[in-house]
């Protein structure tokens, strides 16, 4: 399996592809809680977040179902320990 930074990036970006397909491109927290956004539409997704970490869970980073499409504020609520931001290549 190659290990270069380059194959990673696709394969996070497919599978980054595929969960916010899923999601129908919509946030999943924000549905869950039937927030809207301010024009009153479901808010989108801009984000594919891991449920379980990579460094901790490195073989599911590339399993759809570990996935969830977040918007930008949902998303840096799951990273409270860095401060906003997050290790991902995906934003
Ligand atoms: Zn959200
Ligand atoms: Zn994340």
């Amino acid at each position: 399996m190659p290990n270069d930074k380059y194959y990673h990036q696709k394969r996070h970006k497919e599978w980054a592809e595929k969960v916010l397909k899923r999601a129908g491109y919509l946030c999943e927290e924000c549905k869950r809680y039937g927030r809207l956004d301010k024009d009153g539409q479901p808010v989108r997704a801009t984000t594919a977040h891991h449920e379980k970490p990579r460094d901790k869970y490195p073989e599911l980073q590339y399993v759809v179902s570990n996935g969830k499409a977040l918007c930008e504020k949902c998303h840096n609520k799951k990273h409270p320990e860095k401060g906003g931001e997050h290790g991902h290549y995906w934003r």
